[in-house]
């Protein structure tokens, strides 16, 4: 039988809180269909003058809650299935975070480091030009994603604006900060681990202070986490990266880690602590492990070696479905719709900023983003114990799935 992909794992999920809600099936049908699903080829020149031709996607999920909202990746296993599972979470996400949007991803089938920066803009600006007759500030706004950022955001921006003929700054978020960006908007990912490790640490009446924390993946998500987890008193144990994991029972010292790999691109090399897999990072005996670089990494083949008390996802879906199943009962999951949802808060803070043409300070973004958070993760809870539910997740998608139902004509 074929592996289940990430779609099948959205509705297995969406199957189970419809049981606890008693939909019907028409209404679960369109929970889990998404509105419109387009799919390009994008013929792009290189450098040597010889034509590539490009796989790319975007699905347009839900927006009975606002404009789809979801970021655009570029990686080499980008396919229709994930995009799809990736616009069904945003909606999801977003109706947690409680923020005016609906859900949409995209994505571009390439390994960006195999190509030039002049390359990238080309492809980048042959994808918006596909994009632009469906994109726009109050229909369905991109964001980065793996493997993008400012950058290709303000390409997008140009070739729509240069299409539309139109000042348009609010038709992609995660712009830089000197080109109508929001302050907080790179680090708010990470921050919102954060936010949420401490939250779920209150509920359980546990003591941050004295928890030992595993990162995977020290990308802008899991870096920031670590370095936030850090400042909040927690000791960083283990981190990794794709070169290599870094391990300290004593805690690593995360300042000196960043440095090493502000300088050189990678942890690998970093003398100070024992070098260990990304596997057995995962297999850690901490408190809380933060998986924060890519999908699927806690399956049913290893979720019974995981021995963390907590799990905090970072990055979207690194537990599959069945994964989830296989794991020790009394693990707690934050699940990635609320923990990481703190990169569209702010994506939906700097759309407010553009509108209104007045820009925030950035502790005024960072305390609004913890009230944001925290207010989702009291909603979670709230159902949680109303509904007697068995876990975290189920509790944040009865949450959403209620909202976007309340939103929409199910
Ligand atoms: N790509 C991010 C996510 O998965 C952010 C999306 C956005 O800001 O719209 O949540």
């Amino acid at each position: 039988m074929a592996e289940p992909t990430p779609l099948d794992g959205l509705h297995e999920q969406i199957d189970d809180v419809a049981a606890k809600l008693g939909l019907d099936g028409s209404t679960v049908d369109q929970l889990k269909q998404p509105d419109r699903y387009l799919e390009f080829s994008l013929s792009v020149e290189m450098d040597d003058g010889s034509t590539e031709v490009i796989d790319a996607y975007r699905t347009q999920f839900d927006d009975a809650r606002g404009p789809y909202k979801g970021g655009i990746r570029y990686h080499p296993d980008v396919n229709p299935d994930e995009t799809t599972a990736l616009a069904g979470w945003m909606t999801y996400k977003t109706a947690v975070a409680d923020v005016p949007f609906g859900g949409g991803k995209g994505g571009i089938a390439i390994d960006p480091a195999e190509y030039s920066d002049t390359e990238l803009q080309r492809i980048t600006e042959a994808y918006t030009e596909q994009l632009a007759p469906v994109i726009g500030e109050d229909t369905d706004v991109p964001a980065p994603d793996m493997n993008t950022g400012p950058q290709e955001m303000e390409w997008i921006r140009e070739t729509y604006e240069a299409i539309r003929g139109t000042e348009a700054p609010a038709v992609v978020t995660g712009k830089a900060v000197d080109n109508d960006g929001s302050k907080g908007r790179s680090e708010a990912t990470g921050r919102s681990v954060a936010i949420t490790t401490d939250a779920m640490f209150e509920y359980l009446d546990h003591d941050l202070d004295e928890a030992t924390v595993a990162v995977q993946g020290f990308g802008e998500v899991g870096h920031v986490a670590a370095s936030l987890l850090d400042d909040r008193g927690a000791d960083v144990v283990a981190v990794s990266d794709s070169s290599t994991g870094l391990y300290d029972e004593d805690g690593l010292d995360i300042d000196a880690v960043t440095a090493w790999n502000n300088q050189h691109g990678a942890l690998t090399g970093y003398g100070g602590a024992d070098e260990i897999s990304n596997e057995t990072l995962l297999e850690e005996d901490v408190d809380v492990l933060v998986p924060a670089a890519i999908g699927d990494v806690i399956d049913a083949e290893n979720a019974g070696d995981i021995e963390a008390d907590i799990i905090v996802e970072g990055a979207n879906g690194p537990i599959t479905y069945e994964g989830e199943q296989a794991l020790d009962e009394d693990i707690v999951v934050v699940p990635d719709i609320l923990a990481n949802a703190g990169g569209v808060t702010v994506s939906y803070f700097e759309w407010e900023q553009n509108r209104a043409d007045d820009y925030w300070t950035k502790e005024t973004v960072n305390n609004r983003l913890e009230d944001k958070i925290r207010d989702g993760f009291d909603d979670m809870i709230d159902t949680y114990e109303r509904q007697g539910l068995d876990s975290f997740r189920d509790a944040a998608y009865v949450t959403a799935v209620e909202k976007v139902i309340d939103a929409g004509e199910y």
